[in-house]
């Protein structure tokens, strides 16, 4: 095995268990090194590491693969590690009413770049390190040894694999896609929309924030803003909720939460869709006097990297402070952030600045966060993107 040696000193964060190491820390490379290949991650005094992921495109020069310098081969660790996150998941979710969730979780579950998420018999995978591009077919054919799945579709169409010198790639690598595939999450039915859906087709991380929402959800008026398909509203309709209206600016997003209500014979009137602007849209109500008992806030990342922090900031405190004002006293708010540069700290400041503004007092009735199926390392703690709070607005 190649050897990368690194600078005095900047072996600190692997000793912690940090999975990553950047291009700045490397002292001198042995001999010239494929992209993606495994490689001995050594201090400057020779002393073993790691065993990590060349990248010479991506910031992060190498990723840890295995902290054991005698381990299984690779193919062979991720055939096992594969299997392992697939048993911790079915054991721990009842997958006889959810067959719907992530089975690989990237670093979470030792498989640096990995996503695998499992929609009943499909399978959608993003590659997002060279680490994994080279070992592409050894992925798919554990994954279809493990599973046997109908399909393996392949969404690396967002630009994360670009950062990695990868090209994009969209579409089926194993078996057929026929259509959107039906699933049930918690017993209550979606429409996956893999081809064409955001992310990996359906915003599985939300599963335990949604059931959060049942909890309060009897005989309440609801606003869901950027509802996507609609996931939230349907696990309120169904514990009880009186009315909810969606708001979204996808009208497929719209069109297919419609359908996804009628499946689950929600009766019309329960139920409306706007293809809006929220942040107009909250604008108009707090204009007209319309409140709700609960609003939902789920948008999109607002804080790509670290220059748009101070405006993806004001765009949290503004959105925060409109929905705030349109809750009745004593209602709720739910309110999320999957931005990973804010922080929970930042975040309960912005829901502070925001009650400020919409003069309203609030009090945190619960933090939220991301659910089992999505495991991450303590020792990177950034890849914590998804933070949520239930607020009550008095
Ligand atoms: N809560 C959803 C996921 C929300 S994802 C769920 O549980 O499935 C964010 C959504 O915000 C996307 O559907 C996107 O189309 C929508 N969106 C993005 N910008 C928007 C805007 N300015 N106004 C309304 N919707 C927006």
């Amino acid at each position: 095995m190649k050897r990368v040696f690194l600078k005095k000193g900047r072996e600190k964060s692997l000793l912690l268990r940090h999975p990553w190491v950047f291009s700045g820390a490397i002292e001198n490379i042995q001999d010239s090194i494929d992209d993606g290949e495994l490689v001995g991650i050594f201090d400057s005094k020779k002393n073993f590491l790691a065993k990590g992921h060349y990248s010479s495109k991506s910031q992060i020069a190498l990723r840890v693969f295995d902290w054991d310098a005698d381990s299984l081969p690779e193919d062979a660790m991720i055939v096992e590690r594969l299997k392992r996150a697939f048993q911790f998941r079915a054991k721990y979710i009842d997958t006889s009413l959810t067959n719907c969730f992530r089975i690989c979780n990237s670093e979470g579950d030792f498989l640096p770049g990995l996503i695998v998420d499992k929609y009943s018999d499909t399978l959608v995978i993003q590659i997002n390190s060279a680490g994994m591009d080279r070992v592409r077919n050894i992925i798919l054919e554990s994954l279809n040894t493990l599973f046997s799945p109908k399909c393996v579709y392949e969404r690396g169409d967002s630009d994360t694999r670009l950062k990695e010198g990868l090209k994009k790639i969209k579409g089926v690598s194993l078996g057929n896609y026929l259509d959107r595939v039906n699933v049930s999450e918690n017993s209550i039915k979606f429409l996956v929309d893999i081809e064409n859906g955001q992310k990996t087709g359906f915003f599985l991380d939300q599963r335990e924030n949604r059931f959060e929402l049942t909890h309060f959800s009897k005989g309440a008026s609801i606003l869901n803003c950027f509802s996507y398909t609609g996931g939230f509203s349907l696990y309120a309709l169904k514990y009880g909720a009186d009315d909810v209206l969606n708001v979204d600016t996808s009208p497929n997003a719209l069109d297919l939460a419609k359908e996804i209500s009628d499946i689950n014979d929600i009766p019309s009137g329960k139920q409306n869709f706007l293809e809006a602007d929220v942040f107009e849209f909250l604008r108009e109500c707090k204009k007209s006097g319309k409140q709700f008992d609960i609003v939902i806030l789920d948008p999109p990342k607002f804080v790509k990297n670290q220059l748009e922090l101070k405006k993806g900031i004001r765009g949290y405190k503004d959105i925060n402070m409109l929905a705030m004002q349109l809750v009745r006293k004593g209602g709720f708010l739910f309110t999320f952030s999957c931005s990973g540069h804010v922080d929970k700290e930042l975040f309960c400041k912005i829901a502070t600045w925001s009650a400020m503004d919409a003069k309203r007092d609030i009090r945190v009735i619960k933090w939220l966060g991301l659910p089992l199926d999505h495991p991450f390392l303590a020792s990177l703690y950034e890849s914590e993107y998804l933070k949520g709070l239930i607020l009550q607005v008095l």
